[in-house]
């Protein structure tokens, strides 16, 4: 099964300044940039950055015991899903498998590349079957797209469901942990990835690491992925400071333990509150740093209740399986009382109205 689009393989590599020399120099007179700034401003940012990110990449790649030519990085997470619908799927005529609900950017990328979209429906328990993941697929599936823990939904599918799919299917199948950091068992996947070649890895930098306005999302591939990547994107997708702020981030890696183990008791503390509250009608298992929360009242109301407080959640009741839920993210304790204790208060404003 062809893997990527044909046409791709042909195009030779935009080669940019910093393409063409890669060493260290006392004078760049390569890339048009303006040198003039520098009394006020870093080099850094008055340079072009490194468009194949090497130390942020070597520091992954370290990071997670990974080589280097099997981590490409994006412009947050998003980017590459963008670039793997883009770089899979023949206009019109190849086709994204998503599951719903879930992440609505596969679909509304997919769209905006004229691919097709092929949605399972998760059960109502929001697990995922592989016999109906299996079934919605056609010859022209280029990419499936499983995100876990789940967004909105805040569970992990069952790897059995996920290795059933992996062996069926030919094209490429990924694994969306953006919220795998807050799970029971983040490196699951990375450490069964050498049995697949068509798996690949997203993570984030936006989530437990604390940086979403940086917006570095990277992913794990095989090389051939990362390669065709590094080929065909944005010449200088991650700016300078953005791939410095990633990079500083990894040393600060127990730290953020420290603070995951924090989220997670946040996450265990705000879901046994909720599920105390009259109006909660049930409180969805979650190991991402959110929490899906059904509602015995109207969920929309009960949003803008919050909003009319200052709190500002998610509604997600639109959303299929998911009607009166909202979804809250685990903030801070004191965050987390905000919230409880306004929710507290509408549930007994809602009681004593009028039905
Ligand atoms: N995947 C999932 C499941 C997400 O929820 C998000 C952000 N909401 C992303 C990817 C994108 O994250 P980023 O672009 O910040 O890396």
């Amino acid at each position: 099964m062809r893997r990527f689009r044909n046409h791709l393989q042909a195009i030779p590599p935009y080669a940019s300044a910093r393409d063409e020399f890669e060493g260290k120099a006392q004078i760049y007179l390569d890339a048009n940039e303006n040198p003039y700034v520098a009394p006020w401003t870093e080099e850094e940012t008055f340079r072009y950055p490194d468009p194949h990110h090497k130390a942020l990449r070597e520091g992954i790649a370290q990071y997670l015991g990974v080589p280097m030519h099997e981590i490409l990085c994006g412009s947050g997470s998003d980017e590459i899903i963008d670039w793997l619908i883009r770089a899979t799927c023949e206009p019109y005529e190849d086709a994204v498998l998503t599951v719903e609900p879930s992440y609505g950017v596969y679909e509304t990328y997919a769209r905006i590349h004229g691919a097709k979209v092929q949605k399972v429906r998760l059960e109502k328990d929001f697990t995922l079957r592989a016999e109906a993941v299996l079934n919605a697929l056609s010859p022209r599936t280029r990419l499936i797209f499983l995100c876990s823990p789940n967004n909105p939904t805040g569970n992990v599918f069952s790897p059995e469901v996920i290795r059933e799919i992996l062996e069926a299917f030919e094209g490429w199948v990924v694994i969306d942990e953006a919220y795998g950091d807050f799970s029971e068992d983040p490196t699951f996947w990375l450490r069964q990835r050498g049995r697949y070649d068509n798996l690949i890895l997203l993570r984030t930098f936006s989530k437990a690491w604390g940086l979403a306005g940086w917006r570095v999302g990277y992913a794990i591939a095989p090389a051939e992925v990362v390669g065709l990547f590094y080929r065909t994107k944005l010449p200088y997708n991650l700016s300078t400071p953005a791939q410095q702020a990633a990079l500083q981030a990894l040393s600060r890696q127990e730290t953020i333990l420290q603070i995951l183990s924090q989220i997670r008791s946040e996450r265990a503390r705000v879901s046994k509150a909720l599920s105390e509250i009259p109006l909660v009608k049930q409180v969805f298992p979650s190991e991402a740093n959110f929490l899906l929360v059904r509602f015995t009242h109207s969920a929309r109301q009960i949003y803008e209740k919050l909003l009319g407080q200052g709190i500002v959640t998610r509604y997600r009741g639109s959303l299929p399986l998911c009607e009166e839920t909202i979804r809250v993210t685990i903030g801070t304790p004191e965050e987390n009382d905000a919230f409880l204790s306004a929710l507290c208060a509408i549930s007994s404003l809602i009681a004593t109205e009028p039905s």
